[in-house]
């Protein structure tokens, strides 16, 4: 028998003290450099078996027109509808150029990447779900924050890339007219006026790296994602028809867009009442130089020129959010009680009493989860197995249950 130090890999030749793991087959062995070599081989392998035979599989595009998808939009997404009408002629433009491009034409359609500026918890990214579920393209979120520049610590943004080939199997043709949802644009705002005086690996640095790739280019990406390294076979992605929407939050820019209306606005006199809800609603006049002067820079904006905007949730619009979604909450607890033969029946002012809680907590749409599992937690701890088979939740039923719950020792901030 070989002596431990004379095992080597039998594939890469590597000694045993060379590497970290050494598994034992019948005749040889086999290290974890290979291991994971061998890994990335079969991906791409499987890979561009499927790029053969991609035109008529899970991933047929399924395009319609901007009327249809802001249909389709309107039963998984509340309100919103100055976003819903944009995104939905951008999408639907998109794909059209897509279909285009195998005619020749002198007039070419530049891609429409989106951003969507509003609060967290609006909808941005159920809304690009949605398309993307819609057209039956492949879909990635990814989120800003963790890219910095090529060579610095953390991810390079040919990453979110891996993102979408995993998310189809690496089906590359596939991924290639998919949507990538690009999460907190906001945060790689340059900061301050000044970029130069030190290096800015996560926030200009990124918005640089990003400009190709949204513009269309051939990335090599890594199939596992991670560090680009030499051994690593790569696959190569063209990224000029896949469609971006970038969302974030870009607290603060209603200032900016203050600043820049009122001094459109000299000489023009509105009634209090109606600069009072120009003033909320500051949002909708969201242009591209406000986001260069909240720090993206304008090469980074030429590449994502539909802009819309998404408003805060206000108290109908959560109530609707809670029952009306074809797969709202609401919907979603009464089948799971209704699988347990229990009809759920829950009274009118509880809903009332839900938003009102999510408004007090500033728990926005997310929170309304939590506060429905606060209350309905116990039932469905203790009735599956029980013979009863109507659970009827009143306002004091839930404002009990919710008041032995974690939620309710938050502070409001
Ligand atoms: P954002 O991306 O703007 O931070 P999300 O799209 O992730 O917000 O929304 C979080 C959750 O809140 C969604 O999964 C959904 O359940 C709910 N939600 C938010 N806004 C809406 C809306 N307009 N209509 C329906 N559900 C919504």
């Amino acid at each position: 028998m070989a002596k431990a130090s004379q095992l080597h890999c039998s594939f890469c030749g590597r000694n045993r003290d060379e590497v970290k793991i050494l598994i034992a087959g019948q005749d040889g062995h086999i290290c974890e450099n290979c291991v994971e070599h061998a890994q990335e081989i079969i991906a791409q392998e499987l890979s561009s078996k499927q790029e053969g035979s991609s035109t008529g599989n899970n991933f047929k595009l399924n395009v319609r027109r901007p009327a249809e998808i802001k249909k389709f939009l309107d039963e998984y997404v509340i309100g919103q509808d100055d976003a819903k009408k944009v995104l939905s002629v951008a999408v639907y433009n998109h794909y059209k150029r897509v279909n285009n491009r195998q005619q020749q034409d002198e007039v070419e359609i530049e891609k429409s990447n989106i951003i969507m500026v509003g609060e967290t918890g609006t909808g941005k990214t159920l809304l690009a779900k949605t398309i993307a579920r819609l057209l039956n393209v492949p879909f990635a979120i990814v989120d800003a924050t963790v890219f910095t520049e090529a060579g610095y610590v953390g991810e390079d943004v040919e990453s979110m890339l891996t993102r979408l080939l995993q998310n189809c199997n690496y089906d590359v043709a596939a991924a290639e007219r998919g949507i990538v949802y690009v999460d907190e644009l906001d945060k790689i705002a340059r900061k301050g006026d000044n970029p130069s005086i030190t290096r800015d690996v996560s926030g200009e640095g990124v918005q640089q790296g990003l400009l190709k790739m949204l513009e269309g280019t051939e990335v090599l990406v890594p199939p596992q994602g991670g560090r680009k390294h030499p051994e690593q076979k790569m696959i190569k992605v063209d990224t000029k028809n896949i469609l971006f929407i970038c969302g974030g939050a870009f607290d603060g820019i209603d200032k900016v867009i203050a600043r820049r209306v009122n001094t459109n606005a000299i000489g023009f006199s509105v009634n209090k009442e109606e600069q009072e809800h120009q003033r909320k609603n500051l949002l909708q006049f969201i242009n591209a130089q406000d986001l260069k002067s909240f720090g993206l820079i304008p090469e980074l904006l030429g590449r994502l020129p539909v802009i819309t905007h998404l408003n805060p949730l206000d108290t109908e619009t959560l109530r609707n959010i809670l029952t009306v979604p074809k797969n709202s909450l609401i919907k979603q607890f009464t089948k799971l009680f209704e699988l347990e033969g229990i009809e759920l029946v829950i009274d009118d002012e509880v809903f009332d009493f839900m938003v009102k809680k999510a408004l007090e907590y500033k728990l926005g749409a997310r929170g309304l989860r939590s506060i429905c599992e606060s209350i309905l937690t116990d039932a469905m701890f203790e009735l599956p197995g029980t013979d009863v088979t109507k659970l009827h939740i009143t306002l004091t039923y839930a404002e009990q249950m919710f008041s032995k719950s974690k939620l309710s020792i938050l502070k409001v901030a």
